[in-house]
């Protein structure tokens, strides 16, 4: 059967097929994740409002991609005290943010007790903050930095207050070209491993892919994969987040940017593997928030959210550092012909906007 054959009978689709979808033009690709993502989400268009921190770039890794960390091409090293995250969170929950992303660089003196007395205040505090925190590689940096089992670090976590886990460290399993780009962080197998700790807890999780650096197109269909084996298990992922690659300030030298075609291609494409996976998120922060808003129409049903404070994508270079307004975002996906719900951090529906400036219908 061919892939467009299989595409049409809605069939599960494997390997070689997700490499034979790279080879579709454009709008085939998006005809078809279109499809599927207009029969489950219609034209909704997910976001949240949510603050992002991140307490420290000082890590004891060296990731070749990575611009945030404090290193030779980074030297504003910082390290937030815990009165400082604790501030940020506080104007965070009076001004009516529902979330905190809570992910940071692997630096000891920032262990888990100091992290748990955060979340746990964050908790007793601010109770209707959701509490996103501990990205798979900070789990395992934490394990190994206490000598404790995953098992041990997820239900510290999970007394602290912390709710859902955020997907990053993710890069690209293939153990080679991982291997080169973040040697030393947490293997793809204990990335996938924690994950799965985590979902049997009855708990939720993102998951992300770092594309456009020094991968190949299979490299990209076999990370969806592995995560689909795990998603078949439990179906704790909610969404996946294909993350584009900034190539300013790191070490990885990649010169060339990567396409707007070849990032939508892989936007449509993650919505036609991932078919156990229910949101495929567009995050603007990495795309721009033009290519994400089109990415709606290759698969994609979110955006993330106004973020308010980004450090991590745009060290490498993205035009995120200071957010998006929450008017920006209901404007220009109501001018798209979508409509914005704003979500929790699991996506329950919180608001259904259908003018940008009429509220709730
Ligand atoms: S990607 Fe994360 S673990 Fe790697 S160097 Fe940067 S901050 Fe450290």
């Amino acid at each position: 059967m061919d892939i467009i054959e299989k595409l049409e009978k809605n069939e599960r689709l494997n390997y070689e097929d997700g490499v034979a979808l790279y080879g579709l033009d454009l709008f085939t690709l998006g005809h078809f994740a279109n499809l599927q993502r207009t029969k489950r989400w219609g034209k909704k268009v997910y976001f949240n409002i949510n603050r992002h921190i991140n307490p420290t770039n000082i890590c004891k890794d060296i990731c070749k991609f990575c611009a945030f960390s404090a290193n030779r091409k980074n030297p504003n090293a910082y390290k937030y005290t815990k009165e400082e995250v604790l501030n940020i969170a506080k104007d965070a929950y009076a001004r009516g943010i529902k979330e905190v992303h809570i992910v940071s660089a692997h630096n000891k003196e920032h262990d888990l007790d100091w992290y748990m007395g955060i979340f746990r205040e964050i908790r007793e505090k601010f109770p209707s903050l959701h509490i996103k925190a501990f990205t798979a590689a900070e789990v395992h940096f934490m394990s190994e930095l206490h000598d404790l089992s995953y098992d041990e670090v997820l239900d510290r976590m999970i007394e602290a207050g912390v709710e859902s886990m955020p997907g990053g460290g993710a890069e690209i399993f293939d153990e080679k070209v991982r291997a080169y780009i973040c040697k030393g962080k947490v293997s793809s197998q204990n990335w996938l491993k924690i994950h799965e700790l985590w979902h049997k807890r009855g708990k939720f999780s993102n998951a992300t892919m770092l594309f456009g650096h020094i991968e190949e197109r299979e490299d990209r269909i076999d990370h969806m994969l592995r995560l689909r084996e795990v998603q078949d298990k439990r179906q704790g992922f909610n969404a996946f987040i294909p993350l584009v690659y900034q190539r300013d300030n790191n070490y990885l030298k990649v010169d060339k940017f990567l396409g707007s075609t070849e990032i939508l291609k892989t936007i449509a494409i993650s919505r036609l593997m991932l078919d156990n996976i229910p949101h495929i998120k567009a995050y603007w922060a990495s795309a721009t928030l033009n290519l994400a808003m089109v990415a709606q129409e290759f698969g994609a049903d979110d955006l993330d959210g106004t973020i308010e404070k980004e450090a991590i994508q745009s060290a490498g270079g993205a035009k995120s550092a200071q957010g998006q307004a929450l008017q920006d975002f209901l404007d220009i996906i109501i001018t798209s012909g979508f409509t914005p719900v704003e979500r929790d951090s699991l996506y329950n529906e919180l608001q259904v906007y259908e003018e940008a400036n009429s509220g709730a219908c």
